[in-house]
């Protein structure tokens, strides 16, 4: 197996574009497992810890800021500096692994491997994150919905590597909710994230573990867009909350597997979603405690 070391982000591209069959390895908390089970040899590593601006965040976005969330960014980091601005994947983070997990393993790991089950796709998903792919020939954004393609299967092309992630910060509350066997170090059984905006009047969603790829749950979110009360601040309705998480589990495809029923995961989400729009109107008509702060410092 060749071993690729490169110093800076163009090297890093044109290894990629040179050895196309290289895995890119960050973390290793996926890659190593996968090699040290026997699951596939890869015939080049491409190790991309040296590339320095790869542990960075900063701001970015005109007009609309976005946090641009660098490929080596780890979890315990991602907690602990961006947790203020994006509440939803912090929470998230938090249940992944072990904190030997999260101090290596990124949010640009998970997109990589495309699990169903990752942790991070539901809230980057309910916050309309995009995905900064580049290669020699250039780079895009591929808006986080059209990124997952199919089971393990995302949309980067053979020559292309994960530069960042970008997140809007939250525009209102944020909750992410998983079920598991046990409360750490625990595959999702099924997974739910919602962010309310409430300056849109708008609610996004993401469904983990219960579908061939992570995925949106659009009907419920056109249902809270249209249903939800935007400016009262009284309780919420007890059937909106039922029809709304109808409509979460109506959008899953789930299986039955060593995890969990078929039955069972659309059964939790529901439950889930109720639960987490639960919290989320509860923080919203609390009023401003606890909402984001103000934009301020990159971390490079
Ligand atoms: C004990 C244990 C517990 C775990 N628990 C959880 C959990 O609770 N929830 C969860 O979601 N995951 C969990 N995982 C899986 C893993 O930690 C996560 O998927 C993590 O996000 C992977 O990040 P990484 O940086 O270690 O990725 P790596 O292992 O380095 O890479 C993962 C994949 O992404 C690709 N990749 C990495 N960086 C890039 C890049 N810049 N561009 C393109 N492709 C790239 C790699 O080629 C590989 O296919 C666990 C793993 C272990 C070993």
């Amino acid at each position: 197996m060749d071993f690729l070391r490169p110093g800076t982000w163009e090297e890093a591209l044109a290894m990629k574009a040179a050895r196309p069959d290289a895995t890119p390895i960050q973390g290793g908390t996926d890659v190593m497992v996968e090699i040290n089970l026997d699951k596939g040899r890869p015939a080049a590593l491409l190790d991309l810890n040296p590339v320095a601006e790869l542990a960075e965040w900063s701001w970015t976005g005109d007009g609309a800021p976005m946090l641009r969330v660098g490929a080596g960014v780890t979890y315990a980091r991602l907690i602990a500096e961006l947790g203020g601005w994006l509440p939803g994947l912090a929470q998230a983070s938090r249940t992944v692994g072990s904190p030997q997990i999260r101090n290596r393993g990124t949010v640009a790991g998970n997109l990589g491997a495309a699990s169903p089950a990752g942790d991070g796709h539901p809230p980057l998903l309910a916050s309309g994150a995009l995905v900064e792919a580049a290669s020699v020939r250039g780079t895009r954004l591929i808006p986080i919905a059209e990124f997952y393609l199919g089971v393990k299967r995302n949309a980067l092309e053979d020559d292309e590597l994960i530069r960042a992630v970008h997140v809007p910060p939250a525009a209102g509350p944020q909750y992410f909710s998983k079920i598991g066997t046990r409360n750490a170090m625990v595959i999702a059984v099924c997974s739910f994230a919602i962010a309310l905006r409430p300056g849109e009047r708008r609610a996004g969603t993401g469904i983990g573990s219960a579908a061939p790829t992570p995925r949106r749950a659009y009907a419920a979110e056109e249902f809270l867009a249209g249903e939800l009360d935007w400016d009262g601040c009284g309780p919420l309705d007890p059937a909106l909350a039922r029809r709304f998480s109808e409509l979460v589990a109506e959008a899953a495809s789930p299986i039955d597997d060593v995890r969990g029923r078929a039955a069972y995961r659309r059964h939790a989400l529901g439950v889930m979603a109720r639960r987490a729009l639960g919290w989320a109107w509860t923080d919203h008509t609390a009023g401003p405690a606890g909402r984001a702060p103000e934009r301020s410092g990159d971390s490079g």
